[in-house]
């Protein structure tokens, strides 16, 4: 996984998890890497400064390791899947299944945490929403009893 700051045509900026430079390069090109602010798909990497990094969020581009090895910060271990060079239908499902994702979800980006709470909490529209959460977000929000799940990465992207 990978972290990019990125800045949309109206100079909104946000980041933004992508499996790896390619998964964004292809998603960019085809129009889906959106502003949660305005929605425009017309977005771009922005520099990002370690200085103006968010909160307690790490280096811009450095993608954390994932819950399974990183058992001192709390997160809970993952189900994982060792997916065989040969699976060809897990692959293919895995596919159709983010693809499903997508298509049925509104893309919030970095507002995700806030909006699933609010969501839950009665104080939005109830919807599909998509987005990012840090590890400490996510979990602060599964204890609430918020139900949200990883989106499972796309099988294509390792090749
Ligand atoms: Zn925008």
């Amino acid at each position: 996984m990978i972290r990019y700051a990125l800045v949309c045509d109206e100079a909104h900026e946000f980041e933004s998890w992508f499996a790896s430079a390619g998964a964004y390069d292809e998603q960019a090109r085809r129009g889906f890497v959106t502003c949660p602010f305005c929605n425009s798909p017309r977005v771009a990497k922005a520099i990002m400064a370690p200085n103006v990094a968010r909160r307690d969020r790490e280096d811009s581009v450095t993608a954390p390791a994932p819950a399974a090895v990183q058992p001192s910060q709390g997160a809970p271990s993952q189900d994982m899947l060792l997916v065989d060079s040969k699976m060809a239908e897990v692959r293919a499902m895995v596919r159709a299944l983010r693809e499903k994702i997508m298509e049925h979800t509104t893309d919030v980006g970095a507002a995700f945490p806030e909006e699933a709470r609010r969501i839950h909490d009665g104080d939005a529209e109830a919807r599909p929403i998509r987005g990012q959460a840090s590890w400490e977000e996510a979990r602060a929000l599964i204890e609430d009893g918020v139900e949200i799940m990883p989106i499972p990465p796309s099988p294509d992207e390792r090749n």
